[in-house]
């Protein structure tokens, strides 16, 4: 395993004009793009520079949430927000990380969306790479869901889900695949819908050994059920990282959400991961049997689930769909905002 001092080899400054890192005599103090990526224009990494937020400037405060490859802590900079700090010290030499980051990054900076979380800007000088983002207030759906058991009418999951569908519409229309849609990752603020951590997937959960604990394949608990087919079928140990995920995988988690929110349970429930990636590696889904639902909310979640990516609807199709599910009292008053009502709410 590399340090992320010999992994960066002079390419770890961003800002173009005079910032070098400390990797010592030799290195040069390139803004050259990853020269595996063409597409990124030369401009742009000197335009980073003003996403670069030095880590002087944050304040940590307590952790809010820890996972296997980076810390994420309440923090203040210009007001609250959230800081995602990576372990960097658990770089490895298959990726190539910094490059990585700051392609990640790149991409996250172009959004500005009501249902995505607002992007500030990352620390991106080694050891130090952190993203800043706006802190939510609020839960995240897989609390009220699975922890609290809050319980989503129908109507409450259709405002829900097109808000996820608008938010996921407006990433894909920017050509940006979001790879790790799930209920951690999505808030509700007073009925607001804030989707968090697209298109950081590689850097946050899989460049840093995607074995470091689990099983043979790396799969950590409460993420198989959201892979599509042709996502289960490529796992590898230690080939995540070239997952081939798209638009359509994007679909297929979020026909998951829909799920959760319709039945406060993942599908596949209880059964082992071997178990549940023969079943949708061959193409079986989560039988519907026992939910109780309207045909079109379930024609959804087959849509979504479809073994063959090109009958997956896509964003804008869902939302429309959505729209024109008959809707059971649901404005209690002409007056009454769209957004749910307190039970389901911080
Ligand atoms: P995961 O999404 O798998 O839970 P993360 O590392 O993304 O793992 O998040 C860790 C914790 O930090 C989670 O509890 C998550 O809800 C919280 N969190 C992440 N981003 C934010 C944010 N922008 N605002 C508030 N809490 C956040
Ligand atoms: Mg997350």
């Amino acid at each position: 395993t590399a340090s992320i001092r010999s992994e960066g080899s002079g390419r770890v400054s961003l800002s173009g004009s005079g910032s070098t890192d400390s990797s010592g005599p030799g290195r040069d103090n390139s803004v050259d793009l990853p020269s595996h990526d063409d597409r990124w224009p030369r401009q742009n990494s000197l335009s980073m520079k003003e996403w670069d937020i030095p880590y002087d400037e944050l304040k940590l405060y307590e952790v809010i949430g820890a996972g296997r490859f980076g810390t994420v802590y309440r923090g203040s900079w210009h007001g609250a927000v959230a800081v995602k700090v990576l372990h960097v010290h658990a770089l490895n030499d298959h990726c190539a990380p910094l490059d990585t980051f700051k392609h990640e990054v790149a991409t996250f900076r172009k959004t500005r969306h009501e249902n995505l979380v607002l992007f500030m800007g990352a620390c991106m000088k080694p050891p130090r790479l952190a993203i800043v983002t706006s802190l939510c207030k609020g839960m995240t759906l897989y609390t009220h869901i699975h922890l609290r058991k809050d319980k989503f009418t129908a109507n409450k999951s259709v405002l829900v889900a097109q808000q996820i569908s608008q938010g996921m519409g407006y990433l894909h229309a920017r050509g940006i695949i979001h790879k790790d849609l799930k209920t951690k990752n999505i808030f509700l603020e007073n009925g607001k819908v804030v989707i968090t951590d697209f298109g950081l997937f590689s850097v946050t959960k899989l460049c840093f050994g995607n074995n470091a604990r689990g099983d043979s394949l790396g799969i950590p608990s409460g993420w198989l059920c959201y892979l599509a087919p042709e996502l289960v079928r490529a796992l590898r140990p230690h080939a995540s990282l070239h997952l081939p995920f798209s638009k359509q995988t994007d679909v297929y988690a979020f026909g998951t959400v829909w799920y959760e929110l319709l039945c406060g349970e993942y599908p596949f429930k209880g059964q082992p991961a071997e178990a549940i990636i023969w079943q949708v590696g061959k193409g079986a889904k989560q039988s519907l049997a026992n939910m109780q639902a309207s045909r079109d909310i379930k024609d959804i979640l087959m849509l979504c689930w479809s073994y063959r990516e090109s009958e997956r609807p896509d964003f804008p199709h869902l939302l429309s769909t959505l729209e024109k599910l008959p809707r059971k009292r649901l404005a209690r008053s002409p007056s009454h905002p769209v957004h749910l009502s307190r039970s389901a709410d911080s």
